[in-house]
């Protein structure tokens, strides 16, 4: 079986430092490792107009700020297929099938769209198409028929969601959908990293993000600001490292190379979080240090960004062009679909015949 990759994100927003652990960054290793056939990222611009449809300047604003994002992350476009949502058609066209097997009370049970909904306010009045939109996220992944989509653990009941339906698709009406395997990133921080508030996740819609996109001096603020341990007022007192931001950050981004060149007093983070815990080491050390360590990883990803807004149209060329090369590969699952669904009338040659064989033997 083909080794294929299907994930995104919605344009409602730069991208932050979150999706790069959570996901980003292992997209780019993969399409880099050579072990997959086919790679589609998708902008996710319907699924995000699901919770911002009042506000389409937003999501078409944002397009080309995540295309940005991933090019300057390293997503190649000779590698990967970059494309948008909504110029597919057959997504929607499946999203509606599926709906027929799907229930409302299994809708109402995925967690992750019950803590949307309280977030977004939307609990006395939800709109029908956020409600769906994990059929429509399974529309995406098996149109590719993805077998493998790298996610924040966020997504993870999407993914179940998507399974189901398959297997439910599969029995039905025969072997045509593969069910994908969910791929979480290998560390716990960076599974849902915290915003810099320290409080949820980070989130474009929560206003706590460090953007890949943040100019040096920002990101600098942003960690100098960010939520440490409350109860850490002196330098002597002994600190926490658990639901602190600062060490959170630092499981996800640093390696012991960092140590060497930034902070040669210590080997290792073990280290590092040891001295914190007995007490003795300040709140702006660490944050300097990690300062450091996320200058050294966007930096690069920065440079990249400058070089692409320098060429706009090639960006959009590129989206453009992938969007028909994804469609392409929609529509030839979108017609095993109708086929095993029974809804391909005209190309069935034997249908007709039969049909007109039945009218013919009344008549004789
Ligand atoms: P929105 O607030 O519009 O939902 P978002 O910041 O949650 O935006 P998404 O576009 O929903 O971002 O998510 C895209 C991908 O990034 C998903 O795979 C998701 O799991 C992952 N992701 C998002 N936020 C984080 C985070 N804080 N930590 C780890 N992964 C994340
Ligand atoms: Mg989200």
């Amino acid at each position: 079986m083909e080794k294929i990759i299907l994930t995104g994100d919605r344009p409602t927003g730069r991208l932050h430092v979150g999706h790069y652990v959570g996901s980003l960054r292992r997209r780019v290793q993969l399409q880099n490792s050579g072990e997959f056939d086919k790679i589609f990222i998708m902008v996710a611009d319907a699924q995000a107009l699901t919770d911002n449809f009042e506000n389409p300047e937003k999501v078409r604003q944002n397009i080309i700020e995540v295309a940005l994002d991933y090019l300057s992350c390293g997503l190649d476009p000779a590698k990967s297929t970059l494309f948008i949502q909504s110029q597919i058609p057959e997504l929607t066209e499946l999203t509606f099938f599926y709906s027929n097997l799907v229930t409302v009370s299994r809708l109402q049970r995925n967690p992750t769209v019950k803590t949307e909904i309280k977030m977004r306010n939307f609990e006395t009045s939800i709109p029908v198409g956020f409600f769906t939109y994990p059929i429509s996220q399974a529309a995406d992944i098996t149109a590719f028929k993805a077998t493998c989509v790298p996610v924040g653990e966020d997504q993870l009941p999407m993914i179940e969601q998507t399974r189901e339906i398959v297997r439910k698709f599969n029995s039905i009406y025969g072997e045509v959908l593969v069910e994908p395997d969910v791929l979480l990133p290998d560390n716990q921080a960076c599974m849902r990293l915290p915003g810099i508030d320290g409080k949820q996740k980070m989130s474009k819609s929560l206003g706590n993000c460090i953007y890949l996109s943040d100019t040096e001096a920002d990101v600098r603020t942003k960690v100098m600001s960010m939520y440490t341990d409350p109860t850490h007022i002196q330098i002597t007192d002994p600190g926490h490292v658990e639901g602190n931001c600062v060490f959170t950050y630092l499981d996800a981004f640093s390696n012991n190379g960092h140590f060497e060149e930034y902070l040669p007093d210590y080997h290792n983070l073990d280290e590092l979080k040891e001295h914190y815990t007995r007490g003795g080491l300040g709140d702006v050390k660490i944050k300097k240090f990690l300062n450091n360590v996320l200058q050294e990883e966007l930096a690069p990803i920065r440079a990249r960004r400058a070089e692409f807004e320098k060429d706009i149209p090639m960006v959009y060329d590129i989206l453009k062009r992938g969007s028909e090369v994804a469609r392409e590969h929609a529509a030839a699952t979108m017609a095993e679909v109708k086929s095993a669904m029974k809804i391909n009338y005209f190309d069935d040659a034997e249908l007709i015949r039969m049909q007109s064989e039945k009218y013919h033997k009344v008549e004789d």
